[in-house]
């Protein structure tokens, strides 16, 4: 496949150093393509065409629905190349290409939401109880937002950032994970041809330092992370000496809570889908199953067995129900975990192994895991395994089911599952997550509000809020009838 390289100002360039990377398809080690990459010099370059083209103020000062129109016509070339864009998320991150597709579908989505509500708000007069004074909050881009990715929902979590920076008047420089950065770029050029002017949208590649420049650099006013904690605390760290604003959207330990009124076949394969799709590289997986003692025999039986029947395959093959892990370094990452939990005493009951089948050899590929008797303070049930790896608890009473979902230093998201509309509510009101779902896992739309709390982030994506995220709030004060105010009386 052949791609660009970096866009600066308008242009597409191969980076000043001439360095470049293979980009890796997981599922079988084949090399997708050669993307160029970013210097100190073009971060440098790319930051200075987005505050030149914010300052000179064409972007900011187009009407809102002007800006709307562009966002549009970005969901519409989305949606006419839809098969080749879900093609190219599949070679590059091993996903099926259903889920690419649905990924493109909710992109187009959040492109549509954020055209339609770019000129939804305009500001508001404060009234101030005095006849002569003019008040009023006027809303104004932020100016330069540096957009930083992570690898396992590219072309989601890019749309989730550039559709409201753009929306609000913003200019960006762009910087994908280094180990999936192909849809990205195509987007870039569908923005282009959307008709963003030049200056407005740029796309740094590469990997942790090109985007730790983007975080130091002076005239960067915003950084929006989407990525492991480790990075979002230096972010918050490095981007603290230009006081710049941050938004850190991290990683998770999400419970799937089950009490045992239930329905007994929906948990189960909600359970499945919770932690299993996308082979478990999802920041809201539901990785920790906290099952009601009466249900756990049952439960954790059919949830083995129906594991162990999961298709894991070449995300590209109609068959494959889940695709490889994205690299062989996050595979032994995911087998250390597993070796783990097994020291710490876990029982396991369905995968922990490699696939066997001979012709996925050359690939990333995990079996689902399932774990049995965990306990809170097992590594496997604290840390982010980011892997297709599923811990099971058990608990006897309501008030226990939520410390121990609570017991987590995460805070994204996670399920509930009874028949009991109070306790449901009750249960989602005590957790500690940015979003709760109550009898369902993983649904999310463009509209509401997405992020974490405790550590896994700060600020929130989609909704009114994702937008809010790029503005500022002015108060503009006029007094009309201006005379001495004689507070110094000489
Ligand atoms: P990562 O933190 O390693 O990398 C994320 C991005 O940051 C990449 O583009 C990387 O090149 C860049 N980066 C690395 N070091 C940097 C630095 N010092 N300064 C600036 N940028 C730097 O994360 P990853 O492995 O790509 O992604 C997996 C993580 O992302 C998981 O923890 C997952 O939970 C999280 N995630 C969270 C959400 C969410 O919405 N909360 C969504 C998807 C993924």
């Amino acid at each position: 496949m052949v791609v660009p390289g970096l866009f600066i100002d308008g242009v597409w360039t191969s980076g000043s150093s001439g360095g470049t990377d293979d980009v890796v398809n997981p599922a079988d080690r084949s090399v997708v393509a050669q993307v160029d990459i970013a210097d100190a010099a073009d971060v440098h370059a790319a930051i200075t065409a987005a505050r030149r083209a914010f300052d000179a103020g064409e972007w900011a000062n187009t009407p809102a629905r002007d800006r709307a129109a562009v966002l549009t016509r970005v969901a519409d070339l989305l949606a006419r190349d839809k098969e080749t864009i879900a093609r190219t998320e599949t070679l590059d991150t091993g996903k099926t290409l259903a889920e690419s597709a649905l990924d493109v579908d909710d992109v187009i989505a959040v492109f549509r939401y954020y055209a339609a509500i770019a000129d939804s708000d305009p500001g508001r007069l404060v009234d101030t109880g005095q006849a002569s004074v003019v008040s009023r909050i006027v809303y104004e881009p932020v100016g330069v937002c540096a957009l930083i990715t992570p690898w396992n929902y590219p072309l989601l979590q890019i749309s989730w950032k550039v559709a409201p920076a753009l929306a609000a008047g913003n200019t960006v420089v762009i910087k994908p994970s280094e180990v999936t950065p192909l849809t990205t770029i195509r987007l870039v050029e569908l923005l282009v041809e959307a008709g963003v002017p030049a200056g407005v949208v740029n796309l740094v590649l590469g990997a942790g330092p090109v985007g730790a420049a983007l975080v130091e650099h002076p005239d960067v006013d915003l950084v929006s992370f989407t990525g492991g904690v480790a990075t979002g605390k230096w972010i918050l760290r490095a981007a603290a000496d230009t006081v710049k604003r941050v938004t850190v959207e991290l990683g998770g330990k999400n419970p799937n809570v089950v009490f045992a009124d239930s329905d007994f076949d929906t948990v189960v394969d909600y359970a499945l889908t919770a932690v299993f799709l996308h082979s478990g590289q999802v920041c809201s997986a539901g990785a920790r199953l906290l099952v009601e003692a009466p249900l756990h025999d049952t439960l954790v039986a059919e949830v083995a067995a129906r594991a162990e029947r999961i298709v894991v395959g070449n995300g590209l093959d109609p068959a494959s129900e889940t695709g490889p892990l994205v690299s062989a370094a996050h595979r032994d990452k995911v087998e250390a975990y597993v070796a783990a939990g097994l020291a710490e005493g876990a029982k396991l009951v369905a995968g922990g192994r490699r696939p066997d089948d001979p012709s996925l050899a050359n690939g990333f590929f995990y079996r689902p895991t399932v774990f049995d008797g965990c306990r809170a303070d097992m590594r496997i049930v604290r840390e982010e395994t980011f892997g297709p790896l599923l811990t099971v608890e058990t608990f006897s009473s309501e008030a226990e089911a939520l410390a121990l979902a609570n017991d987590t230093e995460y805070g994204l998201a996670g399920a509930v599952w009874t028949l009991d509309a109070a306790r449901a509510e009750r249960f989602a009101r005590g957790l500690r997550a940015g979003t709760v779902w109550i009898n369902d896992y993983h649904p999310y739309v463009p509209q509401a509000e997405w992020g974490g709390v405790k550590q896994s982030g700060n600020g929130r994506e989609l909704g009114p809020s994702g937008l809010a995220e790029y503005r500022e709030a002015k108060h503009v004060w006029q007094n009309t009838a201006p005379s001495p105010l004689r507070w110094f009386k000489g």
